[in-house]
């Protein structure tokens, strides 16, 4: 394949795109900005990487969710002889978000603060009250594999609510059949795990391609744009050839005149990356035919125009010579592509989180209710502070006043005045700590109201995916701590320049207030 050059007025294509498709509006809707955990320049970024599946291919989700779903059931019935019955279940798109945690152990989905404690917990379609939720409220929970599943990419949701779906089936729909939590959740795991390798969902995919991946006009102007400020561009998925060629040319073919196929947009494209293995194994580097078929090793360099399966950091960065700390590697999976990339090398990341259009429309409706959040929870701070100091000193107050009940001998007498005195004191103390004690309940009621007022107007079941109460979710505080840039989409890079300089917001500790 041979490279595509660039002209003058290529270079000044993506300019002319950008204004055409309205990208440079300097005032940007927030479910279109780039937003940087820690400062990142552009301008010294050498190589771009871009995941496929969540990062440049965005699913619909609903329609994936009730594949996924169709699917696993299917397995369940023919693999794991569970009974026909199930096949009734109807998909709920709603039911589950990314950063749920599945305790195999006692049947429940939780939701989880970035101290690991548990602020939400349903079993079945049940919510847990705060005494069946006593279990966890002890400690912080470790995420051991053994015990608990993180639902961390948005392939999983299904695994979710086909937890919660099929423990509800069985104890509340079938006269409360036995369940062994673990099984099930083993079983669940082994059929969706199923669908994605026999390739029957990866088929349907593609018999209706539309239905199932968005095609976004910004995507090909934004990775134009890229190389035409010199960066080396390179696609690398988990995703076999067959189905990224699928759904690359989905995505990119015929948009822009200048590059006859999706593939001249990459200088290097890696398919089947096994990612995170790839971080740390030492896979080689395959070079496959358009049928798929191995036909070489790469040992010299990484060659544009040539298709490459597996590979390894390693060898990525000695074959390309691109600086490590020089690359940004933009991807949709915390612990794959973000978390793993970030701990096993210098790349820089960037997460893509669809799910922020949603979140940050739903936001803007409830940001009066927000406001009056703070401001109570200020107030409730406060009435504490001082509700402990009045407390204290009717303590003292009272200690007095019995003493001199009883005619201490080792205190100085006090005067009838004084005595009255205190003794009005001691009752408008009361009296005041009283009114207090109201308000606090009132406070405590009204946040309560609010806080599910605002979380109705996200997911029904489960809130905010950054927010689990006044809290980070663990979601969040990963995204905080691995990701160097998020955002809902890769094609919002549009809207800036290529040599943007990311700034991150300064951080402050809770003195610093
Ligand atoms: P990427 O995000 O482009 O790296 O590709 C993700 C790939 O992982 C897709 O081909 C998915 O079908 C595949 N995948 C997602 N979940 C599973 C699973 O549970 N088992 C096997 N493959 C999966
Ligand atoms: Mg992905």
């Amino acid at each position: 394949m041979t490279q595509a050059h660039l002209t003058l007025a290529d270079e000044f294509e993506p300019l002319l795109q950008m204004l055409a498709l309205g990208g440079h509006e300097i005032k940007l809707e927030r479910a279109r900005q780039v937003y940087a955990n820690r400062d990142l320049n552009l301008s010294e970024i050498e190589a771009i990487g871009f995941d496929m599946d969540y990062t440049l291919a965005l699913y619909r989700q609903d329609a994936l969710d009730a594949l996924s779903v169709e699917k696993t059931l299917e397995r369940l019935v023919q693999v794991k002889r569970y009974p026909p019955s199930i096949l009734a279940i109807e998909p709920d798109p709603d039911f589950a978000i990314r950063g749920l945690v599945i305790d195999k152990e006692h049947g429940n989905i939780l939701k989880i603060d970035s101290g690991r404690r548990v602020l939400k917990a349903f079993h079945g379609f049940k919510e847990l009250g705060h005494l069946d939720r006593y279990d966890y409220t002890r400690e912080s929970i470790r995420i051991a594999p053994a015990r608990y599943h993180l639902i961390d990419t948005l392939f999983a949701l299904p695994e979710a609510f086909l937890y919660a779906a099929l423990i509800d089936h069985f104890e509340e729909r079938q006269g409360g059949l036995p369940v062994s939590y673990l099984q099930l959740f083993d079983d669940i795991r082994f059929c969706i795990d199923l669908a994605h390798r026999d390739d029957s969902l990866k088929n349907a995919i593609t018999a209706d391609i539309d239905a199932y991946i968005h095609r976004d006009d910004r995507l090909a102007p934004t990775l134009h744009k890229f190389r035409s400020a010199g960066k080396k561009l390179f696609l690398m998925t988990n995703s076999g050839w067959a189905y990224t060629d699928r759904v690359m040319s989905h995505l990119l073919d015929g948009l822009m005149p200048e590059y006859a196929s999706w593939r001249q947009y990459f200088d290097l494209i890696i398919t089947a990356a096994s990612k995170p293995t790839f971080f740390t194994g030492r896979h080689p580097f395959l070079t496959i035919d358009e049928r798929g078929t191995v036909i070489g090793q790469a040992t010299d360099r990484l060659e544009r125009g040539a298709i490459y399966q597996g590979g390894n950091q390693s060898a990525f960065e000695a074959l390309t010579g691109w600086a490590s700390d020089r690359t940004l590697y933009i991807g949709d999976h915390i612990y794959g592509d973000i978390l793993k990339s970030k701990k096993t090398s210098s790349w820089l990341t960037c997460m893509i989180i669809q799910e922020m259009v949603d979140e940050l429309l739903h936001a803007d409706t409830v940001r009066e209710q927000l406001s009056r959040v703070r401001d109570l929870e200020g107030e409730l701070h406060r009435l504490n502070e001082q509700l402990v100091y009045e407390n204290h000193m009717l303590h003292r107050l009272q200690q007095v006043l019995n003493d001199r009940a009883r005619g201490a001998q080792d205190h100085a007498p006090l005067g009838p005045n004084v005595l009255q005195e205190l003794q009005i004191a001691r009752q408008r103390l009361i009296n005041n700590t009283d009114q207090m004690k109201r308000r606090r309940k009132q406070i405590v009621r009204h946040l309560v109201d609010l806080d599910r007022e605002i979380e109705s107007n996200f997911n029904p079941y489960w809130g905010l995916i950054f927010k689990t109460g006044n809290e980070h979710s663990v979601f969040a505080s990963q995204v905080n701590l691995y990701a160097d840039l998020y955002t809902s989409t890769v094609s919002n890079f549009l809207a800036y320049s290529p040599m943007q300089y990311f700034r991150a917001p300064r951080a402050f500790m809770p003195h610093e207030f």
